[in-house]
């Protein structure tokens, strides 16, 4: 059994704690929270072992009401390796804590890829040798290797030009925007997602621009690949149905938008309505000439939890990547 903590339990760190606890060759020794709030208490209802993440903050939980089993340094002598899912900038400062107690970390797409050893997606990533440290990309990151790994291979990548239309803020943060404006966020072109592309897939010419729009649900991208051979539509469309973390929403589905997709999770009884693959609608993708086409949704809370559980794999054992993509699709049920 592999003995994994999560440093951060909040938006991506309780579903990969929820992921973890689901794999069959995994044990989660427990999650820490800095402060005894709603996620602490839930965390507990979980039956999950809380630890303090900051030492002298222990108190407040058992002021609370909210049993503690320690503090972070106590998980990190318990566990194999460490999911790190504190804010972005934070896992840089926990660093030095995971490295003192020698306990492999996973780092999250907020962080600077120097941060880690190596960057890590689960279908597109190269051969990663042997390494203290994975970060797994950013949501938009994810989304986008996971679509240009297959059209590399098939067809060869000439160029991808990508227009991502961002959410604005996760549903639980009341703070963030826009709320009546789409900006572009950066104001600068190209952003910085195409160089995290290159971080996974190093050879592929990826130009991408970024916009905020005021929505929680999902990521939009619209897509426009120049594919070095000139397949069919219906070529296109048959490879991305077979890539299991690729969902191509049927025509006729009634699917419009994020928000049915997220009603559409829910029905199929998907935990928080979590959609941890690509949503490609099927009838965007087109080829013109050697211009391919298409939309997808990425569900930002939820598309890097598979990942975060085949990193674990990559870094502590020597299962191979297809072992445990599939391990991980049969324990979570990913393909929808
Ligand atoms: P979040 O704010 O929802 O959760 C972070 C959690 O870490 C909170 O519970 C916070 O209290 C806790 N925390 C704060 N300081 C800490 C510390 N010093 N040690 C341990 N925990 C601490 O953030 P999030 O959205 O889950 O993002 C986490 C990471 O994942 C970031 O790098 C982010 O860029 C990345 N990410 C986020 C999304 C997304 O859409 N939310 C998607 C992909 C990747």
């Amino acid at each position: 059994m592999i003995r994994v903590g999560v440093n951060g339990y909040g938006t991506i760190g309780k579903r990969v704690a929820d992921a973890v606890a689901a794999q069959p060759d995994m044990e989660l020794v427990g999650v820490t929270k800095t402060s005894p709030d709603y996620g602490a208490e839930a965390a507990l209802r979980h039956g999950y072992d809380l630890y303090a993440a900051i030492d002298d903050r222990a108190a407040a939980f058992e002021d609370a009401g909210l049993g503690v089993a320690g503090t972070l340094r106590d998980l990190l002598d318990a566990v194999d390796v460490i999911v790190d899912c504190a804010p972005a900038g934070i896992g840089e400062r926990n660093r030095a804590t995971y490295e003192a107690h020698d306990t492999p970390a996973i780092y999250q797409g907020g962080e600077d890829a120097a941060i880690a050893d190596d960057s890590f997606n689960a279908r597109a990533s190269g051969e990663i040798g042997d390494v203290d440290s994975l970060r797994v990309v950013s949501c938009n990151t994810t989304g986008l290797s996971r679509l240009l790994a297959p059209l590399d291979e098939a067809y060869g990548v000439e160029k991808a030009r990508v227009t991502l239309v961002r959410r604005g803020g996760d549903p639980s943060e009341t703070d963030r925007g826009p709320i009546n404006d789409v900006v572009p966020d950066p104001k600068t072109v190209p952003s910085h997602h195409g160089p995290d592309v290159n971080t996974i897939l190093p050879d592929v010419d990826v130009d991408t621009a970024a916009l905020k729009a005021p929505v929680t649900g999902m990521h939009t991208h619209s897509v426009n690949v120049t594919l070095e051979r000139k397949p069919t539509t219906a070529e296109v469309r048959e490879l991305l149905r077979a890539e299991t973390r690729l969902f191509l929403i049927p025509e006729g589905a009634g699917i419009d938008g994020a928000g049915a997709l997220k009603d559409y999770a829910a029905d199929v009884g998907r935990p928080r309505s979590d959609l941890w693959e690509n949503c490609v609608w099927e009838e965007s993708i087109s080829v013109e000439g050697r211009d391919l086409y298409l939309f997808q949704n990425v569900h930002q809370e939820a598309d890097v939890v598979p990942e975060n559980v085949d990193a674990i794999r990559e870094l502590v054992t020597d299962t191979s990547r297809a072992e445990s993509l599939a391990r991980t699709n049969e324990a979570l049920g990913v393909g929808l």
